[in-house]
């Protein structure tokens, strides 16, 4: 690739001190190295207590790495640390508004940190970007919880940063809300800005970002491509219904697993490198079964990061 990566990561370690006497140190990431590339949706993965927040929370200068190094839009986060916190627009997990503002004054103020001047100021035109124009002058705590999250992202963009990082922004939020939000993501990557993301809904991410990271125990396990990376799911599955009950579940060495599901139901889970659809039929009618309705399942993401990290998301 011969453009820059947006954010590099670098041998990043960060061990949290212990908790208490008698405790261990925690050791929160533990020599991740990755690349952001310029332009894309990055999704970045992992289970509970993986290391995702603490790596964003490094990012933004909110926690203190321990070695390692990490730049952001060309700046090292320690040498140029004021050019990489203003490279980077971060939509933090928790609301946190003083209630008592309207969303224009919530921008302005932030404007001010920034030491943006009042004619360079973008707040009314992030306001009608994330389709707040009308509470313009409301207080903040009567917005709902889906304008605020959307009031958090015209927040984080005030600065025109290149580069925006949404930590888990849809956690708790309903469908409708989630879906006005990516959009809402969406529009703003068009516009050239490189977004990434931590998520739990593994399907979203399949089908949002272009590149996904995963993280597990504080190291990196993967970072591909999404399609490579669900591609990578070797397992499959033939879910077959039967024209009889059966009793036991069939079994046959080609296959990884074999489950009953409900009274004539029997759902097998192969390795797709050695078997496909048809051969998993054919070895259940060898053994006198007759099979009268068939649907195989794609592998997903799930499955993916159900075989890397040994945990459903
Ligand atoms: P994730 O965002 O992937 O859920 P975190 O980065 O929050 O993971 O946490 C990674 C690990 O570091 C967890 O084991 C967590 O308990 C621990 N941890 C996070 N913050 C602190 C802290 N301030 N002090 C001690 N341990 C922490």
């Amino acid at each position: 690739m011969d453009t820059e990566p947006a954010i590099r990561i670098d041998n990043l370690v960060k061990e949290y001190a212990s908790p208490g006497p008698g405790e261990a140190p925690k050791l929160a990431l533990k020599g991740v190295s990755f690349d952001v590339p310029q332009g894309g949706i990055f999704g970045l993965l992992g289970p509970n207590g993986a290391g995702k927040s603490t790596l964003i929370n490094i990012l933004a200068g909110l926690v203190t790495k321990t070695s390692g190094s990490a730049e952001i839009w060309g700046f090292d986060i320690d040498e140029s640390s004021r050019n990489a916190k203003r490279s980077i627009g971060i939509v933090p997990q928790e609301i946190v508004f003083d209630p008592f503002f309207t969303p224009f004054e919530v921008l302005e103020n932030h404007g001010g940190f920034y030491g943006i001047g009042k004619a360079d100021r973008r707040s009314e035109e992030l306001l009608k970007a994330v389709r707040l124009f009308d509470k313009r002058d409301a207080y903040a705590r009567t917005l709902s919880g889906g304008m605020k999250r959307r009031l958090l992202i015209a927040k984080a963009m005030v600065h025109s940063p290149p580069i925006l990082v949404l930590d888990e922004p849809t956690a708790g939020v309903d469908v409708e809300l989630r879906r006005q939000l990516w959009e809402l993501v969406g529009e703003l990557n068009a516009q050239g800005v490189t977004v990434v993301l931590t998520t739990h809904y593994l399907e979203e991410a399949e089908q949002l970002c272009d590149r996904i990271a995963i993280i597990n125990h504080g190291e990196l396990i993967a970072n591909k491509p999404t399609r490579e990376l669900v591609d990578m799911a070797r397992e499959k599955i033939v879910s077959v219904t039967l024209d009889a009950d059966v009793e036991s579940a069939p079994s046959h060495e080609a296959f990884t697993k074999v489950e009953l599901a409900g009274e004539r139901g029997v759902e097998v889970t192969y390795d797709k490198d050695k078997l496909n659809a048809g051969q998993v039929l054919a070895i259940l009618q060898e053994q006198g079964l007759k099979v009268e309705d068939v649907t195989t399942r794609e592998a997903d993401l799930e499955d993916v990061f159900v075989q890397l990290t040994g945990t459903g998301a």
